[in-house]
């Protein structure tokens, strides 16, 4: 890869299940890491090993501070902005505090970095910006209307990344992920996610509650192959891969009836009874669209991405990570 040597990186909510995994890669790497983050939904036993480690360094701070946004920012090389309030439900239930988090929080960020004088600002952007189009496979240039606050927030910061390069000469790249799963994502609280919610269901044999009939798809996208687009998108030298979006996905797209099936195969190695655990379908959720499937042509071509980790392969990993530390 290009650009390579060793660098302190600013990585915002690294107390998260994406954050704390950059946080260790990039240490494992031999970078210096600052983490910023105000535990609002991540966890200190995320940042266990990393604390250990004399390049890392912990900040305890709110991006919604704009001073704790410089201080965590200051002498940084690159910034890997993963901070924000996920989940489109919390979104509609508070949607002040989402927009408060990851708009004014984001343009903080966008400041500190600016005036910082970064070399680059990588982000976390989200699939949730194709809103309702329909068209599959999802390209970067072809978006619909937000289906949620959520996801007006994650748009925003898209169109607020473009002007800070435009105007200020920021470079900038957003990673739209599709749904990311793997080692240390929360399975706790309302707003949990698919995988480590059912996950945690099936090993205590309860049956997980699938909306809707198990049909629409998703692009599960493992969190190997996000890091290595954090990875690609902070080191390239390709001046026309910079000040822009990229779908951060595997390219594939599975039901939710597929995922139990996988999870109940690949868990019933380490508990045989788990394969006759029944699954429930409960009422399709509202806002919620049937399929999604990411384009990452652009990656491939502008970044050189090159996933190596089909849900297969994520969910085998994922799997083993929760019996041998969650069970
Ligand atoms: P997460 O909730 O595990 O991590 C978010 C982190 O941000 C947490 O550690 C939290 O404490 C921190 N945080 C929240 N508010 C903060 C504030 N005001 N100041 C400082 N820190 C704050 O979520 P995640 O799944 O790791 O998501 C990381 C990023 O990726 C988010 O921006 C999210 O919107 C985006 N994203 C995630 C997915 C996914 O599938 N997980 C999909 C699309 C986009």
């Amino acid at each position: 890869m290009e650009n390579e040597g060793s660098y302190k990186i600013l990585i915002t909510g690294g107390a998260g299940f994406i954050g704390a995994n950059l946080c260790e890669y990039f240490l494992s790497k031999g970078h210096r890491v600052v983490c910023l983050d105000n535990f609002a939904t991540g966890h200190r036993h995320n940042l266990t090993a990393c604390l250990a480690d004399a390049n890392f360094t912990l900040v305890e701070g709110d991006i919604r501070n704009l001073a704790d946004c410089q201080k965590a920012v200051a002498g940084a090389d690159y910034v890997l902005h993963q901070a924000a309030l996920g989940s489109v439900p919390r979104s509609i239930n508070d949607p002040v505090t989402s927009n408060e988090v990851n708009v004014s929080g984001f343009l903080n960020m966008l400041v500190a970095s600016r005036d910082a004088q970064v070399k680059r600002f990588v982000y976390a952007a989200s699939s949730s910006t194709y809103g309702d189009s329909e068209s599959l496979p999802k390209v970067e240039d072809k978006i619909g209307k937000p289906l949620s606050p959520y996801a007006i927030t994650k748009y925003v910061n898209e169109l607020y990344a473009d002007i800070f390069s435009k105007t200020y000469g920021l470079e900038t790249i957003g990673l739209r992920y599709f749904n990311v799963f793997g080692r240390k994502q929360d399975p706790n609280g309302a707003y949990a996610a698919v995988i480590p919610k059912f996950v945690m269901q099936l090993m205590k044999h309860e049956s997980p509650v699938i909306n809707g009939d198990g049909n629409y798809s998703r692009d599960f996208t493992y969190i190997d192959n996000v890091i290595q687009m954090n990875e690609r998108a902070m080191l390239t030298a390709n001046p026309e891969a910079i000040n822009t979006v990229y779908n951060t996905a595997f390219g594939d797209r599975n039901t939710l009836n597929n995922l139990v099936a996988y999870l109940k195969e690949y868990l019933s190695e380490y508990d045989a009874q788990i394969a006759s655990v029944p699954v429930i379908h409960g009422p399709q959720r509202a806002g919620d669209i049937p399929h999604s499937l990411a384009s990452i042509d652009k990656a491939r071509q502008l970044l050189g991405y090159d996933p190596q980790f089909s849900i297969q392969d994520g969910l085998k990993q994922a799997v083993k990570w929760y019996w041998e530390n969650l069970k």
